[in-house]
C-alpha cells in the first residue's frame, strides 16, 4: 500500500510533466498559465513551485498583507482534482 507522493510547493518543475502549468488565485479571482518549457529555460528545472508562486503572485496585494501572505495563488496541477461541490457566488 504505497501512497503516491503528492506534489506541493516544495516540488520542482522537474517533478511535474504538464506542458502547461496553470496558476490561479481564488482570493483575487484571476487565473493564468505558463509554458513549462519557458519556465525551465528561464529558471531551470530545479526551481520550486514555492518560488514560482512568489513570482506569479507579485501583482497580488494580498501576498504582502500586513498579516502576512494571504494570497490564494496556487497551482492546480499540484493537487488531484478536488471536488468541493460548491459553486462560488
Ligand atoms: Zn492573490
Amino acid at each position: 500500500m504505497t501512497k503516491k507522493k503528492s506534489l506541493d510547493l516544495s516540488s520542482t518543475l522537474r517533478q511535474v510533466r504538464d506542458p502547461i502549468i496553470e496558476v490561479e488565485c481564488r482570493a483575487c479571482g484571476w487565473a493564468g498559465n505558463y509554458v513549462r518549457a519557458e519556465l525551465v529555460k528561464k529558471h531551470g528545472a530545479s526551481v520550486t513551485f514555492g518560488r514560482l508562486r512568489r513570482m506569479s503572485a507579485l501583482g497580488c496585494d494580498r501576498l504582502v498583507d500586513s498579516e502576512g501572505d494571504r494570497c490564494g495563488t496556487r497551482f492546480p496541477c499540484l493537487q488531484p482534482t478536488v471536488s468541493d461541490g460548491e459553486a462560488s457566488g
